[in-house]
């Protein structure tokens, strides 16, 4: 069989991307995108000379758009392919929330057609030099994450972060999300807990949300031999920069997310 041409079309047009990343959960709703948006402005601001991408192929769930600020844009084609939307001089975004009629416009396709959108993604986004791009994928194993690393096989991957909550079903799941990595021979660059304790906007305390798997995460990545990135609070500040699309580093830029994020940014 011969291999997909895609698989080269992608590793031209990523030849000046020096890390790909994928952002991947087990579970939908335990804030892989928020982190992916988290992470992203925040190599984006720690270094005006490094150029970070982000690629939403949360194809029928698309948030980028949304927690980035740019719900409405448009993205444009040259000669050179789809230009991206510019979050920050250097920090762009694609996605296939930008493609869609309105923002309720629900995709119902099957994988082929994924696929199909998923190589165009990979291959024809003009993102010029990258020293990151980070992918957002749906949650679980599905579709969207075999198309992607079949195709980025040129082109390498140089690793897979895990978002998880505390509660030992969405452990679970992170060990299946473990397990494709090493299948798919993908590093694992580590695990990031969210929504771990909670801060009281008012009196800033924090209280644990779920004390019964408190430490899960940290014990499971070490049982398991992979690095634990850090604990992100539920902040209900953060959430609501994200429905805004607001930037929460600039909003609250003493927040011990920040710092939880800076020092996650320097293991990655
Ligand atoms: P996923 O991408 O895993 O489905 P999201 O990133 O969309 O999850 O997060 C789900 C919801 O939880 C969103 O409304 C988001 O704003 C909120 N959220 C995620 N992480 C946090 C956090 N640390 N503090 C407060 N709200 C959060």
């Amino acid at each position: 069989k011969q291999p997909d041409p895609g698989i080269a079309l992608v590793k031209e047009r990523l030849s000046s991307v020096r890390n790909k990343l994928l952002v991947l959960s087990g579970k939908g709703g335990v804030g892989k995108s928020t982190v992916t948006s988290l992470l992203s402005r925040c190599l984006a601001a720690n270094n005006p000379d490094r150029n970070v991408g982000v690629l939403d192929i949360d194809i029928c769930g698309p948030s980028q758009p949304r927690v980035l600020g740019a719900l409405g844009e448009q993205v444009h084609q040259s000669g050179s392919g789809w230009s991206p939307v510019y979050i920050e001089d250097n920090l762009s975004l694609m996605s296939i929330g930008f493609l869609l009629s309105s923002p309720d416009a629900a995709v119902i396709w099957r994988g082929p057609k994924k696929n199909g959108m998923i190589k165009q993604f990979l291959s024809e986004v003009d993102w010029g030099s990258l020293d990151y791009l980070i992918l957002d994928t749906p949650p679980g194993t599905s579709d969207e994450h075999l198309s992607a690393t079949s195709y980025l096989k040129g082109a390498g991957i140089t690793g897979a972060i895990i978002v998880t909550t505390p509660p030992q079903v969405a452990l679970l799941d992170v060990r299946k999300e473990i397990d494709f990595c090493r299948k798919v021979n993908i590093p694992i660059l580590g695990v990031v807990e969210n929504m771990s304790i909670f801060i009281c906007p008012k009196c800033k305390n924090a209280a644990e949300i779920f004390p019964a798997s408190s430490g899960g995460a940290r014990t499971m990545s070490n049982e398991l031999n992979v690095e634990f990135l850090g604990s992100i609070p539920l902040d209900p500040l953060l959430a609501r920069c994200c429905d805004e699309g607001k930037n929460f580093l600039t909003e609250m830029p003493d927040s011990p997310i920040v710092s939880v994020l800076n020092e996650i940014c320097k293991n990655i």
